[in-house]
This record gives structure tokens, sequence and C-alpha cells, in this order.
């Protein structure tokens, strides 16, 4: 596999770091738990967007682009990072935000991400929830090219083939580095969503056969539509790389019963795994993503679903930018002491 063949924009701060959380094993009493540091890619506050936006974002530049468009939910951690991107390369960003929870917080609707969407330049509109932001991305774009622009679009999550190699080369990064340290692993686990991290991540492993089982903790969709989303990206992903039929259905595996009330609402379970990282770990999660995956991975610790004796690698995909938009899930009176 040879990923150099792609146009790239190298701005992540790769590899990321792969760490032991011992406090966080020994809390447990489980496996041992590792943690791949892609909340830590560098570019305005990081995430696994990144990745993905470095061959994206050299299409772009490749076909002459001057505007980039993407879509995503009010607190895109995808949105936020495509708009630094753009800014650093010098081209024009525009976002589609859809309403997607219906709540009308002013730091959900202005702080966290959107604050940060707007500091690096990016133009932003809403759409309600609901909406087919495909196709409002696709209205716009027409009407952005009417008036002479050249406009590259990029789905949400930048999930198709382009970004999912990003994916791609983080599996083969991570193999290097155990590998290269002797450190034995017997499980990956992250949160998925529009389905280019953990697409990639399948076919980086089974092109190069490591045989390490990949779970996706779901964040929206049920079960079977999000393996169905996985295995479809990742068989395009393997026909672009050159290497069709290395993911067979039964790979991709997700696990969706910790999305709670649906996308982007907090559930009990991801503010106990955000509390329990920042205590024992000093490691910052997100209640859309990383939250939700956590409280999965730490829910099947204390089921036994994982082994003692085991390593398990918790790929954190970032997304700490939205706690400022979530500061209302929080409750922190019991620890204000009077003076
Ligand atoms: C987008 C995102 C994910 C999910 O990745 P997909 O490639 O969309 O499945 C996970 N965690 C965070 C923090 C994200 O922003």
């Amino acid at each position: 596999m040879h990923l150099a063949r792609y146009p790239r924009r190298f701005i992540a701060h790769l590899p990321t770091p792969l760490e032991r959380m011992d406090r966080l094993s020994k809390e447990l009493g489980g496996p041992e738990i590792w943690i791949k540091r892609d909340d830590c890619t560098g570019l305005s506050t990081g995430g696994n967007k990144t990745r993905k936006l470095e061959f994206l974002m050299a299409e772009a530049e490749m076909e002459g682009a001057d505007v980039v468009i993407t879509q995503g939910a009010t607190q895109s951690n995808h949105a936020r990072q495509t708009a630094a991107f753009a800014a650093k390369l010098g081209l024009q960003c525009h976002l589609l935000l859809e309403d997607r929870t219906g709540s009308n917080n002013a730091n959900y609707k202005n702080n966290g991400n959107v604050l940060l969407d707007h500091l690096h330049g990016a133009t932003t509109e809403t759409r309600p929830g609901g909406a087919d932001m495909a196709a409002e991305m696709e209205a716009v774009a027409e009407k952005m090219r009417a008036t002479g622009k050249k406009v590259y679009t990029i789905p949400g999550g930048g999930s198709n083939p382009t970004g999912a190699l990003g994916y791609v080369n983080c599996a083969y990064e991570l193999l290097g580095q155990v590998n290269n340290s002797g450190t034995k692993i017997d499980h990956i686990v992250h949160a998925t969503g529009s389905a280019g991290t953990q697409a990639g991540l399948i076919t980086g492993l089974k092109a190069t056969n490591a045989n390490i089982p990949l779970l996706g903790i779901g964040v929206r969709a049920p079960k079977a539509k999000q393996e169905e989303n996985v295995y479809n990206l990742a068989v395009k992903t393997a026909e672009k790389l050159g290497c069709a039929g290395v993911v067979s259905r039964e790979d991709v595996v997700a696990n969706t019963d910790y999305v709670g009330e649906g996308y982007g609402i907090p559930t009990a379970g991801g503010m106990e795994a955000i509390q329990m990282f920042a205590e024992l770990e000093s490691i910052l999660l997100d209640p859309v993503y990383s939250a939700k995956g956590a409280a999965g991975l730490i829910d099947l610790i204390r089921k036994g679903y994982f082994k003692k004796g085991e390593r398990v690698v918790f790929i954190h995909t970032g997304g700490a930018a939205a706690l400022f938009g979530y500061d209302a899930a929080f409750d922190f009176s019991g620890r204000w002491v009077a003076n």
C-alpha cells in the first residue's frame, strides 16, 4: 500500500502519541487500556477530521478551488477543522450547520466549535434539524458556481474514499507504533459517526492482514444502518487503493447501544466517561462522540467483553472544543466551596 501516490497537504501533527492509561485501567480492573491521541492532531484543538482533510484539501487545491463548503451539526468538529484548514491554505470556507438537537442554549449555538468556525473566518448558515444537508449544500454550491466561484464540496464528516485515506494511514501509523515497541494489541475501539474513520481503519487493518478486531461505538444511526454505511465506504476505499475485496461484511462491527436519546444529546454514561477521563487521565472527551465511545468502552469492560491481560486501544477522535457549547450539561454545584 502506497499512500504517497495520493495528493496530500501535510498539516497534522503526526504520529499522534500512543499512551497507556494506568489509572483508568486500574479503576476498571479489566484489560490494559491504551489511547491513541488523535485529539492531538494539532489543527485548532485537533481531532480526527484533520487526517481526512489532509487528502481532501489537497484535492481541492489540485482542482483549483477558491471556496470549500461543508456541512454538519451546529457543534460540528468537522466544520471547525475544515474552517481552520481552509484558513491555512488561504481558501474561503462556507459552512452549513444543521440544528440537529433543537437546543436553544446560547453557548451551544455560539460558543465551542461555532466560535472557532467564525474565528477562522468561515461564513455560516443554519438549517433546521432533519434537513437534507447534502442536497442543501449542493444547492448552495450551485448558487456560488453561478457567480463564477470554483467550489469544492466536502461531504459531512469528510467521509468519502478520499477522506477515508487519512484513517487507512492511521491504521498503518498505529501498527508501526505497536510493532516497533513490541506492544501486542488485542482490540481497537473508537466512536463512529459519518463512517469515514471506521471505514479507513478497517481497510488499513485488513489490507495489512493485522488481524486486530475493530469496534465502532455508534453515536447516531442504528446498528444495521451504521455497519452498512461503514462497509459501503470501506469497499470504495479499498477500490481506490487498488485492493478491492479486502474488507468483508463481518469485519465491520458497530455497537450502537450508547447513542441514548439521539445524536448530540448527552447521556449519563457519556458524562461519567468525561469525568473519569478528566479526573483519572487528564484527558478531555466531548459529549457528542468521544464520550459515547468511551462510555461503550467502559460499559463493555464492566461486562467482561474484554479480558484481563488483553490490551485495548481507544482511538480518541477529539471534540473537546464542543465542551464549551455543552457547559449546561454539567452540574458542578457540589464542588463549589462557600467562602
Ligand atoms: C466526526 C467525529 C467522530 C466520528 O468519525 P466519523 O469518521 O464521522 O465516523 C468521532 N469523534 C469526533 C470527536 C468527531 O468529531
